[in-house]
């Protein structure tokens, strides 16, 4: 395979962060004055384009410094799954099918397995988009107020946003955030998630000290851990185009 220098289309395997393989494309180029890496909005598949100069071993380690950019990026194209009648969405692991009642009243509630979203369609998105904000905000502060009882340690401003990279952070002044898309996973990762971030409150890095203080705090590490790695992408899929919401929300 390397033995020619002719203009090639290759492709290479890589690992991404997430667990999940992804092939990106190789492309020689005679034009191209540096390394680049792209998404081809055509497929969703990442493409690297090389220099005349630069050979497919630099090419495939710059790679491997672009795993977290392209983790993000690859997410994009995930199929998305849009908050819509009909569609099945995940609630603490489990699914829920969207249904849309015409009615005056608007109303959201779970029953036998479906979300039932009374009102007018066009706010269905929206409201949607509320609910799980809502129940997010309720599951993940009953477990920071356990948690940081647990522990013993006070918390500053909890907050519930859609954050794209993180699942959850915890500040110097012990503010935490954390994205409502965690209560779409089982219950068990958003115990470890909160553990997590509580934990932060006394250890404000990754030491052996501070993932005592998590198991401390769950029975759900490993569990939780492994979940996030191998399906955490997956809930960037549900409710694109979420409202935009200005400014700062805090509770
Ligand atoms: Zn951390």
């Amino acid at each position: 395979m390397n033995g020619t220098k002719q203009p090639s289309e290759r492709s290479v395997e890589i690992k991404l962060g997430s667990g999940k393989t992804t092939i990106i494309k190789i492309r020689r180029s005679s034009r191209a004055r540096r390394l680049a890496l792209r998404i081809l909005p055509s497929t969703g598949q990442a493409e690297l384009v090389l220099p005349r100069h630069v050979s497919e071993q630099e090419g495939v380690t710059f790679l491997h410094q672009k795993i977290k950019w392209l983790d993000q990026r690859l997410i994009k194209y995930l199929k998305p799954v849009p908050f819509k009648d009909g569609e099945t969405v995940p609630f603490l692991g489990e699914p829920l099918i969207i249904f849309h009642l015409n009615s005056i009243r608007r109303d959201i509630y779970r029953e036998k397995g479906r979300l039932i979203v009374t009102g007018p369609k066009v706010r269905l998105s929206k409201a949607i988009h509320g609910w799980y904000r809502r129940e997010g905000g309720a599951e993940i502060t009953s477990r920071v107020k356990e948690k940081s009882e647990m522990l013993g340690r006070k918390y500053g401003r909890l907050t519930i946003r859609d954050t794209k990279s993180r699942w959850g952070s915890c500040s110097s002044k012990g503010n935490l955030n954390f994205s409502w898309r965690v209560v779409m996973a089982p219950p068990y990762v958003l115990d470890y998630l909160v553990a997590h971030e509580v934990a932060h409150l006394a250890e404000m890095n990754h030491s052996a000290r501070f993932w005592d203080i998590v198991e401390s705090l769950t029975d759900e590490l490993q569990r939780g851990r492994r979940w996030l790695r191998h399906n955490g992408h997956e809930l960037h899929r549900y409710g694109v185009e979420p409202p935009t919401v200005k400014g700062r929300e805090s509770e």
